[in-house]
């Protein structure tokens, strides 16, 4: 039997970001199994006689929980039927495609994995940051702001805290405190620019421009949802020039206290 399972990346929630390669096997594909963080937009791609079948997780509430996933895409493969497992931005950034893949592996699977754009670049160049800029940022750093044990927030703030580097958090809503604590004890300067991107690259995007030492009351002030992208360092301030997605009709304006002006965009 020759079937495969296609770990595809759906990018991070615009359509037309999707690749060539992933849009042509979610239309050619006889199942798709998807996550929560693949929009109605592209699910409107996948073709009406195809099987669906969601297995997003929401955080604290999975509707299958990884074994259920794993063993599914197992058998549906078994099945004999070409399965595509669609996952938000990039299969092997923080979306366990690779435990997928490991999985598939160790069952004797075929696979491929097709890239998606993850949430770190397109959701910054959507709000008009770029990651690196020459003067302000010689490099990027990605880190989960979501420990694996819920209590443990065990990051390498030190290197974290390198003022050159553009800092990019996936999931760190709930652990916004800590970040901030973390990085400011390690040396960051809490005036430190700083952008909540909230459903980047979709309609309903916001961008809320804060700082460090203010970040975790903006998320609050703004009732920040998740997903949600925590950018941190210098590259932020560019926003105010090269942001070309959100229109300025849309620019709010906001007072945390009396000495720092904030700026939210809204979509
Ligand atoms: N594999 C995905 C990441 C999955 S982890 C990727 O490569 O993008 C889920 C986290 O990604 C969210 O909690 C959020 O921090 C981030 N994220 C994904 N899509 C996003 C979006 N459209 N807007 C903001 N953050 C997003």
């Amino acid at each position: 039997m020759n079937v495969k399972v296609f770990l595809v990346g759906a990018g991070p929630g615009d359509p037309d970001l999707l690749t060539v390669k992933a849009l042509r096997l979610i239309e050619q594909s006889e199942v798709v199994v998807y996550d929560r963080l693949v929009s109605p937009g592209i699910l409107a791609l996948i073709p009406t006689g195809t099987k669906r079948i969601y297995a997003g997780k929401a955080c604290g509430a999975h509707h299958l929980d990884q074994d259920a996933i794993n063993d599914l895409l197992v058998s549906l493969a078994r099945s004999g039927r070409n399965v595509v497992r669609l996952k938000g931005g990039d299969p092997f950034v923080f979306g366990r495609g690779s435990e997928e893949a490991q999985y598939l592996h160790q069952h004797g699977i075929s696979f491929e994995v097709v890239p998606g754009i993850t949430a770190a670049i397109a959701c910054t160049t959507y709000a008009g940051i770029p990651l690196t800029h020459r003067g302000l940022a010689n490099g990027v750093r990605i880190v989960t702001g979501h420990g694996s044990n819920n209590d443990d927030l065990d990051l390498d703030w030190q290197g974290m805290a390198n003022k050159d580097t553009t800092l990019v958090i996936y999931m760190g809503l709930g652990n916004i405190e800590k970040v901030t604590h973390g990085l400011k004890n390690a040396g960051r300067s809490g005036e430190t620019p700083v952008a909540i991107i909230e459903r980047g690259t979709t309609a309903q995007q916001r961008c809320l421009i804060t700082h460090l030492n203010g970040m975790s009351q903006c998320a609050l002030d703004n009732a920040v949802e998740s997903p949600a992208l925590i950018v941190i360092g210098q590259v932020v301030e560019l926003a105010s020039e090269l942001d070309w997605f959100i229109t300025g009709d849309n620019l709010v304006q906001y007072e945390q206290d009396q000495d720092q002006q904030q700026r939210a965009y809204k979509a």
